[in-house]
């Protein structure tokens, strides 16, 4: 959630370049926007009065940048900006960061929640602060102003860091020096160390057209980011800290639509690559992971979300191919459901961003209780991937449409693999997602992308969608339901189709569109039973299938994969989703109410 960049270098057009950084971070989602620069010199001598002396110049705005621009904003070498998904205080411009101080030379924005604001707030309104916005935010700018009084600007940031509650990432800056300086704990924040100027962003992939050379804060370390230099150190001891410089592996045509209307086609189009990357690269890891699962009493997957089903998907696989029980949660509520988890524990956790609070939080509680960890993520120093014990990159290349697609399927395939190592039949694995691969491939043709779009526009007035499936489907089923309320905004329920006649039924009426997953495996007849109850309440049947049938009102085919068919099936519920949206006339990138990474609780 929110996007944060700064600036500080020897180029004199900071906001444009803090501009473009906040745009290659819309796609975590936000509702407004904010940019602060401090003229150069020469901008402050050429105006006459003193008003742009110490002055920060900040510009706001509420909704999308869309084509917004910055430049009516002064040239500047230094800059920072902000996209903000409001937690405290309606969604307007006076809420939107940059908040100041009551000088004016100090601004700051913030990812997070500042969970003790109210009683500090007060404090400061009795000490003669005037507030502008209902933030939770603008009490931390008062507060270094408060403590600016009477010591240097970083302690006093220092120590207003510190005495805020909850998980929170800020930047500051002041008028008077060209430092951003900002210090992190649970929000992410990343360094990028550039030749004469230096970065920070929220998010690695917003740096990747300025540099690849960087540092992932680790919670409760502080920065003090000059153009020439950078200072890290411990925001509770002051102690100084070492950078540990990474290289992104990404690159910046990975981050870029290319011909694409829209990520999230893109990121759909590129599964079928990426899980052939994966049946062929991701050998070694998985064999090292199988060991680790061999060796634990317990393994249990997380997720949130998508990833969550992913987690749901891999039970099912585990239990199927490896003959073994894994449990599985949702992320959220491991945490209430883990004190039963001893030393011997493992709990593999799966997240794209691999900033999900509500998964740092679980993972962190089993820490506590001695389980190791496992991470499968999609961002390399992600919160966690360092938190791990064991730690594995998906590889899918940086996904930025809010709905995640490819992480998905690239966390199945690393699940099929770790299932089938189990049962020390690796090269198997290896075929079955080939199969998904071909399928996949066969999925995105043009007559198939034809057949789902005339699907679309058949459905997209209507109100409810059924998805149901057995076994591995029943996961798929959940998950193309969600994609389909997140960015069509259509009520779509996902079932196990053994539960309809247990109640949902009672929903099923004329023309009520059902799509029913039925692929070859063993409750492929079940499916179709499924299906014929619906059908003989006046439901409208989507059959995704190997093979047409009768029961099927619509058919898409698609070829069998084995154990990996739930890849090439949830695709077409990825497409149907995607085409929904289109035809709808909305932004499937950027759905309403969402954030990609969902950095609070
Ligand atoms: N809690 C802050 C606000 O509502 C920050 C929100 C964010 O992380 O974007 O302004």
């Amino acid at each position: 959630m929110c996007g944060i960049f700064g600036y500080v270098g020897n180029k004199t057009n900071a906001a444009t370049i803090v501009f473009e950084g906040l745009k290659r971070l819309e796609y975590r989602g936000y509702d407004s926007w904010g940019i602060a620069v401090v003229p150069t010199a020469s901008e402050k001598s050429k105006v006459k009065s003193e008003k742009l002396i110490n002055t920060i110049v900040v510009k706001k705005k509420t909704g999308k940048i869309g084509n917004a621009n910055v430049n009516d904003m002064p040239s500047s070498s230094f800059a920072f900006g902000h996209t903000r998904w409001a937690t405290h205080g309606g969604v307007t411009q006076t809420n939107a960061h940059p908040h100041l101080d009551c000088t004016g030379r100090i601004a700051l924005i913030h990812n997070g929640i500042f969970e003790n604001y109210e009683g500090i707030k007060k404090t400061l309104v009795k000490k003669g602060h005037r507030f502008t916005s209902e933030t939770d935010t603008e009490v931390a700018v008062h507060l270094i102003e408060e403590y600016r009084k009477t010591m240097a600007l970083a302690k006093a940031v220092q120590k207003a860091f510190n005495d805020m509650a909850g998980l929170n990432a800020i930047i500051v800056i002041d008028s008077d020096r060209n430092q951003l300086i900002a210090a992190r704990n649970g929000s992410p924040l990343v360094i990028g160390f550039g030749h004469q100027e230096n970065f920070l962003a929220s998010d690695a992939a917003a740096l990747l057209p300025h540099t690849k050379q960087v540092h992932f804060l680790e919670d409760d370390e502080m920065t003090i980011v000059g153009h020439k230099g950078i200072m890290i150190f411990d925001a509770k001891t002051g102690t100084k800290i070492a950078p540990k410089v990474q290289k992104l592996t990404w690159s910046t045509r990975q981050a870029e639509k290319g011909t694409y209307p829209y990520f999230m086609l893109k990121e759909i189009h590129e599964q079928p690559d990426i899980i052939a990357d994966i049946s062929e690269t991701m050998i070694s890891p998985a064999k090292r992971m199988t060991e680790v699962i061999r060796k634990s009493q317990g393994t249990y997957l997380v997720g949130c979300g998508t990833a969550g089903y992913a987690c749901m998907a891999g039970s099912y696989l585990f239990s199927k191919v490896a003959k073994r029980h894994v449990n599985w949660a949702v992320g959220s509520e491991f945490g209430y459901q883990l004190n039963f988890l001893t030393k011997k524990s493992l709990v593999m956790a799966l997240s794209q961003s691999g900033e999900t609070i509500d998964i740092l939080e679980s993972v962190k509680k089993a820490k506590n209780n001695g389980a190791s960890i496992v991470a499968l993520v999609n961002v390399l120093g992600s919160s966690l991937y360092r938190m791990a014990d064991h730690k594995t990159l998906i590889g899918a290349g940086p996904e930025k449409a809010v709905a995640s697609t490819k992480a998905f399927t690239a966390k199945i395939a690393y699940l099929v693999l770790l299932a089938y190592g189990l049962a020390g039949k690796t090269k198997e694995g290896q075929t079955v997602l080939m199969h998904a691969v071909s399928s996949g491939k066969k999925v995105l043709s043009s007559l198939s992308l034809a057949r789902i779009q005339k699907l679309a526009s058949r459905l997209k007035n209507t109100e409810h969608i059924f998805v149901v499936g057995r076994g591995i489907s029943y996961p798929a089923s959940l998950e193309t339901a969600l994609k389909i309320k997140e960015i069509s905004y259509i009520h779509a329920e996902g079932f196990a189709a053994g539960e309809l006649k247990h109640g949902v039924i009672a929903l099923v009426e004329k023309d009520t569109p059902c799509i029913v997953f039925a692929p070859n495996d063993e409750a492929y007849g079940a499916n179709l039973a499924g299906a014929m109850e619906m059908k003989a309440r006046g439901g409208f049947i989507v059959g995704i299938s190997h093979k047409p049938h009768e029961v099927f009102d619509y058919y898409i085919p698609v070829d069998d994969a084995c154990e990996a068919t739930i890849i090439p099936n949830v695709i077409v519920g990825q497409l149907l989703a995607y085409y929904l949206a289109i035809e709808k006339g909305l932004d499937p990138d950027m759905p309403r109410n969402l954030a990609k990474s969902v950095t609070v609780k």
